[in-house]
């Protein structure tokens, strides 16, 4: 506590590491406090007799190739660091409507759909997805590590600004609850749980 810190950032999950950690990679002195026994907060893991449980995250998309649109994997990029991902094919699901594996990719989601629910809720994800594509792209047309809080933003930012003015009308929504888009296009209850 005595030693000079330009920085100190309360908590160390992933938002409190990726922010102590590009805070470091630019020369400031960072100091990450933690109120708990371990680092990474809802993604600590926990070994209990020879088991590893995560405490909370075993999911996150596109970590495993390049390039990717989630941001943490910008972070890691940027920060030089490595991770060992393994890739799911799928997950089993235990939920009141049944038991199921629900494998990565379109296909099998739809078959579940017949199978625990009807045609018509078939249509209606059919439809929220093709709704949900101008969304996607529109999410990802600006990559989070081009923000930066300088003048310099014209340069990271600038090169993504005319794909962010084609997507500016889904750029408003997708500053709205997600649920606005979802009630509007689905009425089964087994999807929009
Ligand atoms: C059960 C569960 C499953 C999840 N599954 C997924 C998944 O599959 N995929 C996915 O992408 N996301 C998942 N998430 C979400 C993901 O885990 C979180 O979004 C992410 O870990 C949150 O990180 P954070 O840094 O914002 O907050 P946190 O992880 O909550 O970190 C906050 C940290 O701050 C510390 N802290 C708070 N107050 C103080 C204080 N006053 N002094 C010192 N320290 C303090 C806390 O102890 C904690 O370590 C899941 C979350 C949970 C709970």
């Amino acid at each position: 506590m005595n030693q000079d810190t330009d920085v100190v950032v309360i908590g160390s999950g992933i938002g409190g590491l990726c922010c102590a950690g590009l805070l470091a990679k630019y020369g400031l002195n960072v100091i990450v406090c933690e109120s708990h026994s371990v680092a990474g907060g809802a993604a600590h893991s926990f070994s209990r007799q020879g088991y590893t449980f995560d405490s909370g995250p075993s999911l996150f998309s596109g970590m495993s190739t390049r390039p990717s649109t989630n941001p943490l994997a910008h972070v890691l990029d940027a920060l030089d660091e490595t991770v060992d991902w393994l890739t799911y094919d799928g997950w089993g699901c235990a939920m009141p409507e049944g038991q199921f594996f629900a494998a990565v990719g379109n296909e099998s989601f739809i078959e579940i759909l017949t199978k625990l629910r009807n045609k018509q809720a078939v249509q209606e994800w059919q439809r929220l997805q093709t709704v949900m594509l101008p969304f996607g792209r529109a999410a990802t047309s600006l990559p989070p590590i081009a923000l930066r809080n300088d003048w310099q933003v014209a340069f990271s930012a600038g090169k993504y600004f005319w794909k962010m003015l084609r997507d500016l009308p889904q750029l408003t929504m997708l500053t709205q609850p997600f649920s606005n888009i979802l009630e509007a296009e689905v009425s089964d209850p087994f999807i929009l749980n």
